[in-house]
């Protein structure tokens, strides 16, 4: 199918004209917008966020489950970070050490990831559904000296397993009842101090450690410096046309490293006020927040979009979304259908951006203005290099070092990858450095991802390396084939992967979800084949199954190599962030 491009009408982008902003960006020149500590003793996120405001606007407006709007200036928040770091002060963490949190959505959240960078620790956010085995295992790997979380987060996951916790010295629990072993937030932070003189850390000192989603396998922690404090503000500006007076809302959750950048970091650094949800998704509910709240700038992820798109679009034309001005899109190919149905019936396109945990922000995207191209992540943001680099000649081999070639034609597919030197770059994988070494070759970060450019230079996103199939001489990219068969009606969501074929060397199966009031019948599937057939041609897929639920990680990305290992009856390796679904 061909998507015709969209540009949104605007009133002018943050952007402004694209050749031109990228011709004139250089980071350093954009790190003149930052403020620095006072008295030249360095740069840290948390003031860049907070204390350089000095304003009663209001920073955090958290909604609770209730939907009872509970609002936090930004000298409300300085005041409340400045205590939680005289408290961290008070029990002897220093600086480097690792605070963890493993919290709802609720303010608590907020002011100890803030005030936890004021102490010059590294913050690690962990997401509260993750039961106690991966919650053990990420503290475990980065050796965390505190934990900050809830009573009864602590009585599910954390007690039966603390005894193997060595290294975890303080245990804070929101409210004012503390448990043995344990000292009672409330308490603790009403007894401390609202001034604090905030730790000098240089623009390379250690600040945040995100764990990767785990798609791919065991989960990695990527360890950003408060430089990277640079890449949030530019990117947002930018890729999420954000400003000052915006009321933004990212719906991912801190615990993972959009809901951290996005939903924390950069919205504040710029002086805007961002919407904090406690409840889950829910797509009236998401409606509701959007309308009630009137958000201007929303960021998202394909599958809460997907589902939203399922409901119909009755629902959506019930709300009142008058002051959304724009919406973008991460964590997973967003497939053209779903930009065009944002137009459509949200009255704006949806603009796709690509990152990852180990990027630390945007680094691809469709801008605001610009023209969008349905299917396509965009292109790079001013100050960032990204190249093609051509693979071993089966398509799959990995690139390494002393072999990168890079690939300049158009409509090439090749592993994405990025000249090092953005500010939010990662600087290592918490203590495998092996690891790290391999994600470079030849002065280029590689992302494990293929995608293709075209000859505008918006990339085209095809899939994992390790997701690329080949059937009967053909490179297939499972998102094309998953968007081909998101075009049918009856199709909510589906997972492309490859089946070990003796013939073919690898056959096209798609697991696919339907819409509510379609049946899983023997018609349908056929309906399904021939209709993808159509679209794709030889490489449309040669099985479907139903499946009511697709596996998908926590942060909502559908676990290919999941579908795979049960489909090879092998074992399913790390699942530790895998949904559960009811
Ligand atoms: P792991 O590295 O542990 O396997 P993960 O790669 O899913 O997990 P994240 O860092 O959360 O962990 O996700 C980044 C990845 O998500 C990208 O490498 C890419 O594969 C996918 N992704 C993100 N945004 C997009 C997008 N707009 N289009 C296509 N894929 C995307
Ligand atoms: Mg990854």
């Amino acid at each position: 199918m061909k998507w015709t491009p969209i540009t949104q009408a605007t009133a002018g982008s943050n952007l402004g004209d694209y050749e031109h902003a990228r011709a004139d960006f250089t980071w350093e020149d954009a790190g003149k917008s930052l403020a620095g500590l006072p008295g030249g003793r360095g740069l840290n996120i948390a003031y860049e966020a907070l204390d350089r405001h000095v304003t009663k606007r209001t920073a955090v407006r958290w909604l609770d489950r209730l939907d009872r709007v509970h609002d936090f200036s930004y000298l409300g928040l300085t005041a409340l970070t400045n205590r939680f770091a005289n408290l961290l002060a008070g029990l002897g963490v220093g600086r480097g050490e690792r605070v963890f949190t493993l919290l709802g959505r609720v303010p608590e959240l907020y002011v100890a990831t803030l005030g936890a960078l004021k102490a010059g620790c590294v913050l690690s956010p962990l997401f509260s559904a993750f039961g106690p085995e991966p919650v053990l295992q990420r503290i475990r790997l980065g050796e965390g000296s505190v934990l900050v979380t809830s009573p009864e987060l602590y009585r599910r996951k954390i007690r039966p397993l603390r005894a193997e916790l060595p290294s975890l010295r303080h245990v804070l629990l929101t409210g004012n009842d503390a448990e043995p072993g344990t000292i009672a937030l409330g308490e603790a932070m009403a007894a401390a101090g609202t001034g604090y003189e905030i730790a000098p850390t240089a623009p390379e000192d250690p600040a945040l450690l995100h764990f990767t989603s785990g798609t791919t396998g065991t989960p990695k922690g990527a360890l950003h410096a408060h430089a990277a404090v640079l890449a949030h503000l530019v990117t947002a500006r930018y890729a999420l046309d954000l400003r000052q007076d915006d009321t933004f809302w990212c719906t991912a959750d801190p615990g993972w490293v959009t809901g951290m950048s996005y939903g924390v970091i950069a919205p504040l650094v710029l002086g805007a006020t961002l919407v904090s949800d406690e409840g889950e998704f829910d797509a009236r509910r998401w409606y509701h927040v959007l309308s009630s709240r009137r958000v201007t700038n929303w960021y998202t992820a394909p599958t809460a979009l997907r589902m939203m798109m399922r409901e119909g679009d009755e629902l959506a034309k019930g709300f009142d979304l008058s002051a959304l001005r724009f919406i973008a899109s991460v964590g997973e190919p967003l497939n053209p259908e779903v930009v065009v149905w944002g137009r459509d019936t949200l009255g704006l396109p949806i603009h796709d951006n690509w990152w990852q945990t180990e990027t630390g922000a945007i680094m691809i995207a469709n801008f605001a203005g610009e023209e969008i191209r349905p299917g396509s992540m965009g292109r790079p943001l001013p100050g960032v290099d990204a190249g093609l680099l051509r693979r071993g000649d089966d398509g799959r081999a990995a690139v390494t070092a002393g072999h990168v070639r890079e690939i300049t034609e158009p409509g090439v597919e090749g592993e994405l990858a990025l000249r090092p030197g953005w500010p939010s770059q990662f600087r290592a994988y918490w203590n495998e450095p092996a690891r790290y070494e391999k994600a470079f070759a030849d002065g280029w970060y590689l992302t494990g991802d293929v995608a293709r450019r075209d000859a505008d230079g918006y990339y085209w996103f095809v899939g994992r390396a390790d997701d690329v199939i080949e059937s009967a001489g053909h490179l297939v990219g499972p998102f094309e084939v998953e968007s081909a068969l998101l075009a049918h009606p009856a199709v909510a969501e589906a997972g492309v992967i490859g089946k070990p074929d003796p013939v073919a060397g690898e056959l096209v199966k798609a697991y696919v979800t339907l819409k509510p009031g379609y049946e899983p019948t023997e018609e349908q599937r056929l309906e399904l084949l021939v209709f993808a057939r159509k679209a794709l041609g030889a490489v449309a897929p040669k099985e479907i199954v139903f499946d009511p639920h697709l596996p998908h990680t926590r942060s909502g990305k559908v676990m290919r190599r999941l579908l795979k290992a049960r489909e090879l009856g092998l074992p399913e390796g790390d699942v530790s962030t895998l949904e559960v679904s009811g």
